[in-house]
């Protein structure tokens, strides 16, 4: 992939060493983190055990590879940026960039506390993406996907749903997942996700044509929707899969949307809402 030297986002906030959490009593930041967690990120709760994990149990990060991941974040999001605004002018209306604020195991957030062990997420409420870059190496390690590019699809579906919010999908959703019982929940909870991916194939779709992505990138972006596939997490974390239990999606499906908006460059081939 190619990132190293080219032009870098400056809706970034760096928190980063001098974040932590506020915590007592780790009772209560469980449930906060609970709570927080079912803000679409990339949960990685099922492996790491979210609610009792401490920041003390992050995977550490080399500070060279650490340099190497904001940079790359920030061409990443400087992307996002470029592909959203063509689209937001194109139907006569003007894209506001989310901010990624990148911090170290533990931030507040406008939407709770939040911890590295949850993975990257997007707070509606501050129209924030956070993003501890220490999570390239969770992925690495316990997904078995890493590579830039596996990284950049990661921001691209986090950005994904701060194109949700702005396009006022993703308040609508909340509303009716609000009026319905769990399982329907997480249903409208799956294609808000696999928007997302679609969103961020459509992040690649440019990539692709701007030659950032290059030969392999697709594959490894392509595997990192594959590892976070709710039945693949959930076959890792307990040796079984709940498929009324999906948030996500499946590797199968991750795979499939993140491909439609790679493929077709086109948010009209986005709507999970109307596919079965
Ligand atoms: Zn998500």
């Amino acid at each position: 992939m190619r990132w190293q030297g080219r032009r870098q986002s400056t809706n970034v906030e760096d928190r980063r060493g001098k974040s932590r959490i506020g915590g007592k009593s780790t009772g209560i930041l469980g449930i906060i983190i609970v709570l927080v967690g079912a803000y679409y990120g990339v949960d990685l709760s099922g492996i790491t055990g979210a609610p009792t994990v401490s920041p003390a149990q992050q995977t550490p990060i080399d500070s060279q590879l650490e340099a190497q991941l904001n940079e790359l974040s920030r061409v990443v999001l400087a992307d996002t940026e470029t592909v959203w605004g063509n689209y937001f002018a194109q139907h006569g209306s003007q894209y506001t960039p989310a901010t990624l604020t990148l911090y170290t195991a533990g931030t507040q957030t406008a939407c709770g506390t939040g911890q590295a062990a949850m993975g990257p997420f997007y707070c509606p409420a501050d129209r924030k993406v956070y993003l501890d870059l220490s999570f390239y190496e969770d992925m690495r390690q316990k997904l078995g996907a890493s590579g830039d590019a596996a990284f950049a699809y990661v921001i691209a579906h986090e950005v994904g749903h701060h194109v949700q919010n702005l396009l006022g999908i993703l308040p609508q959703v909340h509303q009716a997942q609000r009026e319905v019982n769990q399982t329907q929940a997480n249903a409208l909870s799956v294609k808000l996700e696999l928007q997302a991916d679609c969103f961020a194939g459509i992040w690649a779709h440019y990539a692709v044509n701007q030659n950032i992505l290059e030969t392999g990138d697709i594959e490894e972006a392509v595997r990192a929707a594959e590892a976070v596939g709710d039945d693949h997490l959930q076959q890792q974390a307990q040796g079984y899969v709940v498929p009324d239990s999906f948030t996500h999606g499946s590797s199968e499906q991750r795979m499939t949307w993140f491909r439609r908006g790679l493929n077709s460059g086109d948010v009209n081939q986005c709507n999970t809402f109307a596919a079965n």
